[in-house]
């Protein structure tokens, strides 16, 4: 079987072709991606806008690149991302208002992206469109977001990073869980799957790990449970399994207060993985074949999702842009890329250096304890790509033409300033400037200058 292609292009930059933001906007054409945009489409830019108070969120000008090319395109784009379940005790995207707080906190307003932003599945969560997923290996069904489900063609730009549940999230994660509902990722945490003393999801509890009364973030603990399933007394943590809906909400809230007395078996992060392949097969097939293109940035790779409220040191330096038609195999590119990164020192809280860990090792399953590699695995098997690529790296080439091409204006700006001086006549008054006499060796008070021509001098006398 051919290999699936990924382009490639290094997070590093000398001249102005090699911006991270030009790299992509060229990636966008040498992977095809303008082939899935038709004249007239209106085309879903799914991005992930990040929680409140997050610092390594995707900066706005990398999706406004796109959207860019997209509108070059012909297409009529929207940038897109769903509200969330209450899955933490402050979750800032519960329903569309809050979300799009804390999206134009972070730089993503239609001004700085050029297009609307829309919260795909609605103001509270609940505007779904549901698709049946007969060959699914855990979902049978699925609920996606109706504003993308509805789009003509998607770019599926993903911020590529770690996921504490999930392992990695990159372009898969990027709708199988970003592009779905409320219900549809309650779904995902495996809500309705099994009886509750038997279903994986529900969070695993300690009892005589909860402090009850005790515990400085009872009350928190109680008011973030949105189905007020949870009662705390003296004796500790009771949940009501026949109102949870999995939300999540008090595992989170024990984990981050440094708590244990809510977890998970880790059989359930593969499930969480192959669900999550389950419900992005459900999206892919709300398209027509080849109305979808993926974009992985892998800079500012954190241990943690963009749903997490904060940031910490990346595991590995910033490595680039990866684009591809093919979701398994851009995914599958952009781990492997992380793994064999360097760990960059004092990342992801110095877990990574304590544990040993070193390039060339599965970094988040080190992290989380299960290799991301399941969710890829699981999508192969469904058919939704190959884990099998070829990179092709990408290089601008250091034409005139191609230094021009991505620039505010296509001529150095000098010339329209050139232009107005010379209309307003008045170039004296704004270059006042009188020669004066200078002393060139005065420098030479506050420091020496390597390679100064003294130096040099110096250096050949001996
Ligand atoms: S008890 Fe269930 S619904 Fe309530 S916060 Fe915990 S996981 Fe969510
Ligand atoms: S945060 Fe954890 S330890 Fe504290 S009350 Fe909740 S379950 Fe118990």
């Amino acid at each position: 079987m051919a290999k699936s292609k990924v382009w490639f292009s290094d997070a590093n930059a000398t001249n102005w072709a090699e911006s991270l933001v030009c790299k992509a906007k060229d990636l966008f054409y040498e992977a095809g991606l303008n082939e899935c945009i038709s004249p007239g489409d209106s085309v879903a830019v799914k991005i992930h806008v990040g929680e409140y108070n997050r610092t390594r969120t995707l900066r706005p000008e990398l999706v406004a690149a796109i959207v860019e090319e997209v509108k070059a395109c012909g297409g009529r784009p929207f940038v897109t991302d769903t509200t969330t379940l209450p899955y933490q005790a402050f979750n800032s995207r519960i329903n569309a208002t809050l979300e799009l707080e804390s999206a134009y906190r972070h730089g993503f307003t239609p001004d700085a992206l050029g297009c609307p932003i829309v919260i795909a599945d609605g103001f509270s969560g609940d505007d779904d469109v549901r698709v049946d997923l007969p060959d699914g290996i855990i979902l049978k069904e699925a609920y996606v977001a109706s504003a993308i489900a509805t789009a003509d063609a998607m770019i599926d730009l993903a911020h590529g990073k770690g996921h504490p549940i999930t392992s990695y999230g990159g372009a898969i994660k990027n709708i199988g869980i970003g592009g779905q509902s409320k219900r549809g990722k309650f779904l995902e945490h495996l809500a309705h799957w099994g009886e509750p003393a038997d279903a994986i999801g529900y969070p695993l509890s300690d009892p005589s790990a909860c402090a009850g009364l005790k515990c400085d973030f009872h009350k928190q603990c109680m008011d973030g449970c949105h189905a007020e399933a949870i009662t705390i007394d003296a004796n500790g943590f009771h949940r009501d399994t026949d109102k949870c809906r999995l939300c999540y909400g008090c595992q989170v809230t024990c984990l981050f207060t440094g708590h244990t007395s809510q977890g998970f078996r880790p059989e359930y992060f593969p499930y969480a993985q192959i669900a999550m392949s389950d419900a992005a097969n459900a999206v892919l097939k709300t398209f027509v074949p080849g109305k979808v293109g993926f974009m992985v940035y892998a800079i500012d790779v954190d241990a943690n999702c963009d749903c997490i409220p904060w940031a910490a040191n990346p595991v590995c330096p910033d490595i680039g842009v990866f684009a591809s038609k093919d979701i398994v195999a851009i995914d599958t590119a952009v781990l492997d890329a992380i793994d064999a990164a360097p760990i960059l020192p004092g990342g992801a809280n110095g877990v990574l250096e304590d544990a040993g860990v070193k390039a060339g090792d599965d970094k988040f399953q080190a992290l989380v304890g299960a290799t991301p590699r399941f969710q890829l695995t699981a999508a192969q098997k469904l058919g939704m790509g190959s884990m099998e690529y070829e990179i092709i790296t990408y290089e601008p080439p250091m034409t005139r033409e191609h230094m021009a091409k991505w620039q505010i204006r296509p001529e150095p700006t000098a010339k329209y300033l050139r232009d107005i001086w010379k209309k307003r006549k008045h170039v004296q008054e704004i270059e006042p400037f009188k020669r004066t006499a200078f002393n060139i060796n005065i420098y030479k008070e506050y420091g020496s200058l390597p390679g100064s021509t003294e130096e040099v001098a110096a250096a050949e006398d001996k």
